[in-house]
């Protein structure tokens, strides 16, 4: 027998490499390190259905311990690796232990992007990441008198319109010009400013942060730059996230905004792959390399890896998509609008069903559609076919995008 598969990190990718490994028939050992001490769980409920109290821990987790036990998939949790010995290929942990593999698979995800401000130390200032975090979040929140939520990006929208859902007031801080800039069009930021705002949300863009303030070691006052003080017993914040590539650059791997990898997952590593929101990987939904935060991505990219370790070519060449909810609006997107030159609505905004068709040098490159999710899904099919439409087309109602699909 072989020394097998071993896994660090049990997010998303982690748990999809090993749950795909058994159901392909990998026979070898397969073990997963998990800094965290739960089972592998989904975290997109954490900012939303869990933090509103309306899904339990159970459903959080993707298998029940059994099925781990039944899959002969070895758990190591509340565990760190701690340097990887890619010669001699070993793992060695922070309790000490020493693990030796045929295939080491990088699934070490993100951590949250700390805000370089005076005060972030305050009780009541936190971070949403973990179940321990949405659990004390939602605490929290019932009993707050004022949230500053610092980030409009998704977990700073989904957590205010969990607060606003639970009936606390709430000023977002967010530092350019709309929310969700980073991914949207603008006419998806201003319906989801709009929507905000009706909610009851104080939604504030350029914000630029100076500094946080309290009194016997509580936050009170979000300090503004420009001097404007908000007033905070509970301050949230969602600024983004950063690559874990420190074990990889220990062990000499090449990193440039997450670890470099092919489209099989390989590392410049012999034996050692990696999945998720840890990596760069080649797209042609991106045109080069790009690094996804999503469910998608660390699921489509895991599958392709366990392959690769089975000896199959099967590569990551899946189309990315993405989701939001926010109240009872469901924004979904999918393809990379990063570089387009043209933007083209579908729908009626005022009607609160519409999407936008981005374009590229005149091809489609992606599709964000709020509350409409047909034009989501054959947009899936129309980028996974690279079939293009014209802005005409995609702006008439009329013209069936579903028959257009693969043409
Ligand atoms: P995010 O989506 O990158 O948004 C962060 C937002 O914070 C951006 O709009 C950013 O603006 C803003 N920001 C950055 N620095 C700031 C500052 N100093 N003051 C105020 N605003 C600042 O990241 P996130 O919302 O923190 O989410 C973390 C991770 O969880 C991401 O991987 C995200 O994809 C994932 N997540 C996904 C979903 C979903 O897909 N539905 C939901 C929740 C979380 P700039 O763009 O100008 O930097």
């Amino acid at each position: 027998m072989s020394e097998g598969v071993v896994i660090i990190g049990g997010g998303q990718a982690g748990f999809q490499v090993a749950a795909s490994l058994r159901a392909e028939g990998y026979a070898e050992p397969i073990r997963l390190i998990a800094a965290e001490k739960h089972p592998p769980y989904q975290r997109p409920p954490l900012s939303k259905a869990f933090l509103l109290g309306k899904m339990d821990k159970a459903r959080l987790l993707f298998r029940q311990p059994a099925f781990y036990e039944a899959q002969a998939i070895d758990l190591f949790l509340g565990e760190r690796a701690e340097a990887i010995d890619p010669a001699a290929r070993t793992v060695r942990t922070a309790s000490g232990r020493t693990l030796t593999y045929d295939r080491l698979v990088l699934a070490t995800g993100t951590r949250v992007r700390p805000l370089p401000v005076a005060g972030t130390g305050l009780g009541g200032v936190v971070y949403l990441r973990t179940i321990e975090e949405s659990e004390a979040l939602a605490e929290r929140i019932a009993a707050a008198g004022r949230v500053v939520v610092i980030g409009g990006g998704f977990i700073g929208l989904e957590v205010a319109a969990a607060v606003r859902m639970l009936g606390r007031p709430v000023t977002v801080l967010e530092a350019a010009d709309r929310p969700m800039g980073r991914v949207v069009a603008p006419v998806i930021s201003r319906f989801f400013a709009d929507l905000h705002r009706e909610r009851g949300v104080e939604l504030i863009v350029n914000a630029r942060i100076a500094r946080l303030e309290g009194e016997d070691g509580r936050v009170r006052t979000v300090v503004m730059e420009d001097g404007t003080r908000h007033p905070a017993d509970l301050v949230v914040i969602g600024i983004g996230v950063v690559p874990n590539v420190e074990l990889a650059q220990a062990a000499g791997l090449a990193c440039a905004d997450g670890i470099v990898v092919d489209e099989h997952g390989r590392t410049s590593a012999p034996f050692i792959h990696a999945a998720g929101e840890c990596t760069s990987h080649p797209s042609r939904f991106a045109g080069g390399r790009v690094r996804l935060e999503s469910v998608q991505n660390a699921v489509d990219q895991a599958k392709a890896v366990a392959a690769a370790i089975l000896g199959r070519d099967e590569p990551y060449d899946a189309v990315p998509w993405f989701w939001s909810d926010q109240y009872e609006i469901k924004l979904q997107m999918v393809g990379i609008s990063r570089g387009h030159d043209r933007e083209v609505v579908r729908g009626d905004p005022a009607s609160g069903r519409f999407s936008v068709f981005y374009f590229k040098d005149g091809r489609l490159i992606a599709i964000d559609s709020v509350n409409r999710p047909s034009d989501h899904m054959t947009g899936r099919k129309l980028l996974a076919t690279g079939t293009s439409l014209t802005p005409a087309e995609a702006a008439d109602g009329a013209f069936d995008l579903k028959a257009a699909v693969g043409r």
